[in-house]
């Protein structure tokens, strides 16, 4: 089958289509400009004609991809904006809840082999900070990020604005199919990760350039004073195999999927690889951090048939990127 990818040239993005040519499946990359498109084309040369680009300049726009739809039998929805710097709240908003809407609406136009729609949403969707520790699941929604911005506008903070935009974009794709279930013959599968963590295959010119899971890891490795926080994390590798297993478990359709290895602190990803090159930090102070928010991860592993890789792999494959780019 044939698998349309959007915001086909970003971090996660490059792995899932990675990941479905090497499952055989034809992969066609949406981006914004033929520019963007470039380094894919050579990356992914050798798969010939079951690898084609084609250029959606701006995904919030009506029938934006009314083109790009035509003849793919699944859809993996990945573009959004992921940064925490948004001023206006509709810088993030907008590609997230628009342009979910859009690519669902073309779908539902012009996709007529389309089968299923995997929407990559994030854990950021679930989050729901209380005074005391707590475990999410898939039935936990982040309403306080929402909330947030309601009251605030464009005074919420960053993080907010994103937690809010991505928690509206999922919103949006379950809203949409319930709205038009007659009409529609695809189902929808939303991905829940935290933080993406791994090697880089994307293209980008310096470490500055990284998108904002991958910074923040190259700050700890190279910047002192490791952040003394923690978090939950998934090797983009496994996030990627989880957007084709998505597409190949019948099961997976209509479900909403955290999908995660486990908790983290930032220390950890120092300690399990000692190196002179980079950081040391503290070693051990990660251990005992309290963790305010903890998940489950047996749907993941129950649906997608996920075995994550653990930390110590994940952050070895890193620091050898790192160190084959010479940073
Ligand atoms: P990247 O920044 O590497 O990739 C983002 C992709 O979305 C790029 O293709 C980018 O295109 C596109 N995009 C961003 N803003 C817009 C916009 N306004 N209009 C159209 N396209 C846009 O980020 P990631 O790979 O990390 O993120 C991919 C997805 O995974 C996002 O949906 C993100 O929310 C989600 N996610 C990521 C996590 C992480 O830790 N990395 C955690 C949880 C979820 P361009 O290059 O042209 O800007």
């Amino acid at each position: 089958g044939k698998v349309l990818v959007s915001g086909a040239n970003g971090f996660v993005a490059v792995w899932v289509v990675q990941t479905l040519l090497e499952h055989g499946y034809s992969v066609r990359g949406a981006v914004r400009s033929a520019d963007k498109g470039k380094h894919l084309t050579k990356r992914f040369a050798s798969y010939g004609d079951k690898f084609e680009i084609c250029v959606v300049p701006d995904i919030t726009a009506e029938g934006a991809f009314d083109e790009a739809v035509k003849g793919v039998d699944a859809i993996e929805h990945t573009a959004a904006p992921f940064h925490f710097q948004a001023d206006d709240p509709a810088e993030v908003l907008d590609p997230s809840i628009k342009g979910t809407v859009s690519i669902l609406e073309s779908a539902r136009k012009y996709g007529t082999n389309v089968k299923r729609i995997v929407v990559t949403s994030s854990a950021a969707a679930m989050m729901n900070f209380g005074p005391n520790p707590q475990t999410l699941t898939e039935k936990d929604w982040n309403d306080q990020a929402v909330k947030e911005l309601e009251e605030l506008g464009r005074q919420a903070s960053p993080r907010a604005k994103y937690m809010a935009a991505k928690t509206l974009g999922e919103r949006a794709a379950w809203d949409f199919v319930k709205k038009h279930q007659s009409e529609i013959k695809w189902d929808v599968t939303t991905l829940c990760p935290p933080w993406v963590l791994g090697p880089v295959i994307h293209e980008i010119s310096a470490p500055d350039a990284l998108n904002t899971s991958c910074k923040s890891m190259y700050d700890i490795y190279t910047k002192p004073d490791a952040k003394a926080n923690n978090g939950w994390w998934v090797d983009v590798r496994d996030l990627a195999l989880a957007h084709v297993r998505s597409l190949q478990k019948e099961e997976a359709g209509g479900e909403r999927i955290f999908i995660a290895e486990g908790p983290f602190a930032w220390q950890d990803w120092l300690d399990a690889v000692p190196s002179p090159k980079y950081q040391k930090g503290t070693p051990g102070s990660g251990k005992g951090l309290v963790q305010l928010l903890s998940y489950e991860n047996q749907k993941s592993i129950r649906i997608l048939d996920l075995k994550y890789r653990p930390l110590p792999e994940t952050a070895a494959a890193v620091v050898k990127d790192y160190e084959e780019r010479g940073w």
